[in-house]
């Protein structure tokens, strides 16, 4: 195989403090590369500014204009860290390279990993993931509920291997595929280990944010996690419905039994705490099974109304 043209691209947020060391590092890899011949001299590195509030695109043009190994585009507002990602690949698909790496704009990630995605990618690999070796830089409670949400989607059969982050290597064949997927909320780690291209992984370690603070909140990260489910099962659908089957079951049963009691035995107790009790879970089944549909129904309202993805304001190529 031929080396590759490498497209490096970073989503970038209210970045100002990390942006311009993050691109002097991500350079010094792309020129490391190229003097071991591993990849082409026309690789770059591609950033996209969703929207941020600070001067982190006043930098990129500044180092583009430097550079023209930096290339990148600047959303009009904050469309949320799937969208840039997927923004990112399919700007590099469209200036032409052959493989992808993507990585966060504080470098969390260790960029000298990016060698070993290239060689796998040699060997014949279309995505190469990138799997954290801890997740130590993480606090307790957000290393726990990323355990729990890797678990649940495995249960409900989006198979995504724990501790993956959106750190990945990924060939020009799978970003055409990418680019025939029409639907606006595409969870990348679920729709990366669903094509069946040939998936491999590599591990890699991870550092504290060098500057700012974490973009996500909570209230993001459920939301992301929310769609990740949404869009990739239907099972918890599958699940309210069976669901639904035995309490209608065991409600037919009760009301026999009441019958019973009441016809038969001539023994109506007061009934009133069994009534109380059965109405509250009756009542919060419902309204816990009717928001799992309401996300679904958001999930399918969005998509219907076939908004655009993103919009891009303006483009350094
Ligand atoms: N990001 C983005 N849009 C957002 C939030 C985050 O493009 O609305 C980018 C951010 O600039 C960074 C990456 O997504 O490059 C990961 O964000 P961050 O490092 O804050 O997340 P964490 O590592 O804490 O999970
Ligand atoms: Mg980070």
């Amino acid at each position: 195989m031929k080396k590759p043209t490498l497209a490096i691209t970073v989503p970038c947020y209210n970045e100002e403090l990390c942006v311009e060391s993050t691109v002097n590092s991500l350079i010094e890899v792309l020129r490391d590369l190229m003097a071991k011949d591993k990849i082409n001299p026309d690789s770059f590195i591609y950033l996209v500014d969703d929207g941020s509030k600070d001067r982190t695109w006043e930098i990129i043009s500044r180092l583009h204009e430097k550079n023209n190994l930096v290339k990148g585009a600047k959303f009009i507002k904050n469309f949320g860290n799937q969208k840039a990602h997927i923004a990112a690949l399919l700007g590099v698909r469209e200036l032409g390279c052959d493989c992808a790496v993507s990585i966060d704009a504080d470098l969390q990630q260790d960029q000298w990993a990016i060698e070993k995605f290239i060689d796998k990618y040699m060997e014949g690999a279309d995505i190469v993931s990138g799997i954290r070796n801890s997740r130590d830089t993480d606090s307790f409670l957000k290393k726990t509920t990323a355990l729990c949400f890797y678990k649940l989607m495995n249960l409900l059969g989006v198979k995504i291997p724990v501790n993956q982050s959106d750190y990945r290597l990924v060939s020009k064949k799978t970003l055409d595929i990418l680019s025939q997927y029409p639907e606006k909320q595409v969870f990348l780690r679920g729709f990366f280990n669903e094509i069946g291209l040939k998936n491999e992984i590599v591990n890699f370690d991870v550092k504290p944010r060098l500057y700012g603070e974490s973009k996500f909140n909570y209230m993001t990260l459920i939301g992301l996690a929310l769609n990740g489910i949404t869009s990739f099962s239907i099972t918890p659908l599958r699940i309210i419905a069976v669901l639904g089957f035995f309490m209608a079951l065991f409600a037919f049963g009760l009301g026999v039994h009441v019958l019973i009691e009441k016809y038969i035995i001539h023994n109506t107790p007061a009934g009133w705490a069994t009534i109380v009790v059965l109405m509250a879970f009756f009542g919060g089944l419902q309204l816990f099974c009717m928001g799992i549909i309401g996300e679904y129904l958001g999930q399918v309202y969005r998509e219907v109304k076939a908004r655009p993805r993103y919009i891009i304001e303006k483009e350094l190529r």
